[in-house]
């Protein structure tokens, strides 16, 4: 193991206002420790998060932000009475998440799970903030509207998912057309190596075990589905602006190089690094300079090989999938990420398996369609309807086991 933390200069600059939208999940925390580890740099104004009362008082406690908002309404009491005294002002309910992502931060890290995190990302771009973007979700159902606001209102949007802030670095949108494709590197997941006959029979505990990065339940099993690799597509199709087709995926099971620009003159430039989302993070809660991150070094010569496959379309349908969500356009990619969410609700309680979560989103996809939603109403409205179809099917998915 090599030693981690390099001190760093003393930094006299300004402090910059941060809020973190998603504290107590997996990247909230990631986000949390690199924040308190850097208290001349920046000043927490507002935390939200779903439920979790006890980590986010405790959170509150160390940070002190201005604003502490829980989206679970039943959480509200015991949220008021831990932090009763404090000067904090706590506010519950869905509407209070987005009121955190008004406040006058300078910087927002969007890291709620899934399409619930749209409204409070649209809310934190709409007034023109850096919004560092976790939530990948929004992109996928919204992602014209998230960009059109991004440029309408002056915002700065920043990637963190670990491949597009590594293409992030290494892209210059000026040359967009000196750019012949982007190469998205996926760990290939737990079930990698399984036969299709094997995976019909996996479990949640075993699904969201991922080989090289801790994460919350959701994206692991989106991993394990390759779906997150189909959500990431999609995701770099609107931050890059870069067709579907000159968008590759490649399965690198070491998650060291973390995606890659392939440019018109044959050289491809790579990100590299251990996989620790507190460097993408710590990318963006520096920009435009680097800070500090205690992260396991990267030692090549302890890891030897790097190693490289082509996803297996049979074994993935999802990056099928979420190809053709993305040629189909209009309302497409909104439903593919809700019949999405819905079906790895259903397998993490045990009401379908593993390979009902692809079926399910491919029938959904089969049986809703509509145009472009014009403004966020419609993409709620959408994302509703193909909820709501996708539930439906659960009931024949086991049916058809
Ligand atoms: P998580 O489940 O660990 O955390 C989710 C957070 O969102 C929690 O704080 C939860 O309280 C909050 N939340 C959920 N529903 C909410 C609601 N309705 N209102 C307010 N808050 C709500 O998830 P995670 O792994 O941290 O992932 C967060 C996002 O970042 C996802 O979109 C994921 O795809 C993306 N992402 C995660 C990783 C990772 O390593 N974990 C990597 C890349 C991208
Ligand atoms: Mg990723």
């Amino acid at each position: 193991m090599v030693a981690s933390v390099t001190a760093e200069a003393e930094y006299n600059g300004p402090r910059r206002s941060v809020t973190i939208l998603g504290s107590t999940g997996s990247i909230g925390c990631s986000t949390v420790d690199l924040v308190s580890r850097h208290p001349e740099r920046f000043r927490v104004e507002a935390l939200a998060a779903y439920s979790n009362v006890e980590l986010l008082a405790r959170q509150a406690l160390a940070l002190r932000p201005r604003l502490v908002a829980v989206a679970d309404p039943r959480a509200g009491t015991v949220l008021k009475e831990a932090l009763s005294g404090t000067g904090i002002v706590v506010a519950v309910g869905a509407e209070a998440v987005v009121e955190a992502a008004l406040r006058p931060a300078e910087w927002v890290m969007a890291a709620i799970v899934g399409a619930a995190g749209l409204r409070p990302t649209l809310a934190a771009v709409g007034r023109g903030a850096i919004v560092a973007l976790a939530n990948k979700e929004s992109l996928v159902c919204a992602g014209d509207l998230v960009m059109a606001s991004v440029r309408n209102n002056g915002a700065t949007l920043l990637p963190v998912d670990s491949e597009h802030s590594a293409i992030f670095q290494v892209f210059d949108p000026a040359k967009l057309d000196q750019v012949e494709k982007i190469v998205l590197t996926a760990s290939g997941g737990p079930f990698r190596t399984r036969d299709r006959q094997a995976m019909a029979s996996v479990t949640p505990a075993e699904a969201v075990a991922h080989p090289n990065w801790s994460m919350g339940a959701k994206i692991s099993v989106d991993s394990a589905t390759m779906m997150n690799k189909g959500l990431e597509l999609i995701e770099a199709h609107h931050l890059f602006r870069l067709p579907e087709e000159r968008i590759e995926i490649l399965v690198h099971p070491q998650s060291v190089i973390h995606s890659m620009v392939a440019y018109s003159d044959g050289s491809v430039l790579a990100q590299m690094g251990s996989p620790d989302m507190r460097t993408p993070i710590a990318f963006a809660l520096g920009w435009p300079e680097r800070i500090v991150a205690p992260v396991l070094r990267l030692d090549l010569a302890a890891i030897g090989s790097l190693t490289f496959e082509r996803p297996d379309p049979v074994r993935f349908p999802s990056l099928r999938l979420a190809r053709q969500a993305l040629r189909n356009g209009g309302a497409a990619p909104a439903v593919f990420n809700a019949a999405n969410e819905v079906a790895v609700q259903k397998f993490l309680s045990g009401a379908i398996g593993f390979l009902d979560i692809a079926e399910i989103v491919e029938r959904t996809l089969g049986l809703v369609s509509g145009g472009a939603p014009a403004n966020l109403e419609e993409v709620l409205e959408m994302d509703a309807l193909a909820r709501r179809v996708a539930d439906s099917l659960v009931g024949t998915a086991i049916a058809a086991r």
